[in-house]
């Protein structure tokens, strides 16, 4: 059977991998987008995938736009928590709105996306939620207290989630990626970006591709056993 499959930022960058590696694991894939309408119509023109415009930190547009995927597609089995943004900075420098708006978004848009599909996939005795979190928010980085905070709660509430899904055949993983050749990455400036190169013990950046895989396998009927679980896909950088 065709599971219904969500992934927020689902149009570029490692979203835009995702949808694709659903896609071709045989699900039917609706992307979320934030506000990039260009990218979404090129991306949808491309793939095939619609892409659907809401706000994932608002939790009300969650509701709402989980509402409409579920009235014109149907009822969701899966969903990518992918969107994320970044406003980095050293702490002196940092905004409260800068803190604010990392939280809402890249934690607060898992807790309302649970919000709005983990009760259904309960109802229905099936469910996959991968979250997207980061090395950043495992180890920690300069110069991003609010990203490396929101992303170590993204792996708390996997944990968290994990339980109370476990038993209602809802598996709830969270994937960790490295440094990932994206539009996100292009934004660190060049030098930055060679010295973390350099301490990447595979000696490059990741490809969208190879976290998609990984979403892909947490998504299938043979990952029913995994839950809880945080996978590291990031050229061996967690070791250091
Ligand atoms: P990109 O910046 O390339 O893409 C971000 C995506 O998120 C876009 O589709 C964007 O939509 C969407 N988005 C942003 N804000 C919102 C919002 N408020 N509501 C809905 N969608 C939103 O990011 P990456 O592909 O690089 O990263 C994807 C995820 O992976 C993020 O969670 C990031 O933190 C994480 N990650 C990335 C790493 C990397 O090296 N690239 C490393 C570790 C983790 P739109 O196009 O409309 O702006």
């Amino acid at each position: 059977m065709a599971r219904i499959a969500v992934v927020t930022g689902g149009s570029r960058g490692i979203g835009e991998a995702i949808s694709l590696a659903l896609k071709e694991a045989g699900a039917t894939v609706v992307a979320n987008y934030g506000g990039n309408d260009e990218r979404a119509r090129a991306f949808t023109e491309r793939t095939g995938i619609p892409a659907y415009r809401w706000d994932v930190g608002d939790h009300q547009a969650c509701l709402d736009g989980c509402a409409r995927v579920t009235a014109e597609v149907g009822p969701i089995d899966i969903v990518v928590n992918n969107a994320g943004i970044t406003r980095d900075g050293t702490l002196s420098r940092m905004s409260y709105d800068d803190w604010h708006d990392v939280m809402r978004i890249n934690l607060g848009g898992c807790f309302n996306m649970a919000k709005a599909t983990f009760g259904g996939m309960v109802e229905r005795g099936w469910g996959r939620i991968v979250n997207i979190g980061s090395i950043n928010g495992q180890a920690g980085q300069y110069g991003q207290v609010n990203y490396a905070a929101a992303k170590s709660g993204i792996h708390g509430f996997t944990k968290a989630l994990a339980q109370e899904g476990a038993k209602k055949g809802v598996t709830v993983n969270a994937i960790a990626p490295g440094y990932i050749d994206t539009d996100m990455v292009a934004a660190v400036p060049a030098p930055v970006l060679e010295k973390i190169v350099a301490k990447i013990p595979v000696g490059r950046l990741g490809h969208a591709q190879e976290i998609a895989r990984g979403v892909a396998f947490l998504c299938s009927e043979d990952a029913g056993f995994v839950t809880g679980s945080t996978m590291s896909i990031n050229g061996g950088q967690h070791m250091y």
